[in-house]
């Protein structure tokens, strides 16, 4: 899937964040979406023509350079060590810092995006590696083809849920 379609899931991820846990504070809702739109673009950094990749030539050559595109990076096990990692350096990066509440709302909304990207990816047929490292067997659920009509159908799916359920764009 491409960026717009991978932007379009972490805002879902991050607006579904908000619902469930009620945040209401602008700049809050804000940091939660905004971690889960980078959250939702961060994985495709195994691919130099990324948009991330663009964005980030070197971590991208250094992660390509070290995974398959759509493979380890793109696995829930991978999700976990960010989680685990976000989870246990945020209140030693930030601790004591007026930041600290905004670092943990940013990382609430980033790993729901990163696991919108791999939920998007399963619908491209290229698949993802769900199972890893149980098994290295891409799962796939729908056919579809990045920058297909199919892509755009998504996008259009994507961008109406948005629309009914929170009204985001007016
Ligand atoms: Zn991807």
């Amino acid at each position: 899937m491409n960026y717009i379609t991978h932007s379009l899931g972490g805002v879902a991820a991050g607006f579904a964040v908000i619902s469930a846990t009620g945040i209401s504070d602008p700049v809050q809702q804000t940091t939660v979406v905004t971690g889960a739109v980078l959250g939702s673009l961060f994985l495709d950094i195994d691919h130099r023509q990324s948009w991330i990749g663009h964005k980030a030539p070197i971590a991208a050559e250094v992660a390509s350079g070290l995974f398959k595109h759509r493979g380890f990076l793109h696995t829930p096990v991978f999700i976990l060590l960010i989680w685990i990692l976000l989870s246990a350096g945020i209140p030693i990066w930030f601790g004591g810092s007026p930041q600290l509440h905004l670092a943990i709302l940013f990382k609430q909304g980033f790993v729901p995006g990163m696991l919108s990207h791999l939920i998007l990816d399963t619908l491209n047929i290229q698949g993802i590696m769900w199972l890893w490292p149980i098994s290295k067997k891409r799962q796939h659920i729908l056919p579809i083809r990045t920058g297909s009509l199919g892509e755009v159908a998504v996008c259009a799916v994507l961008s109406a849920v948005l629309l009914g359920q929170y009204n985001i764009f007016f």
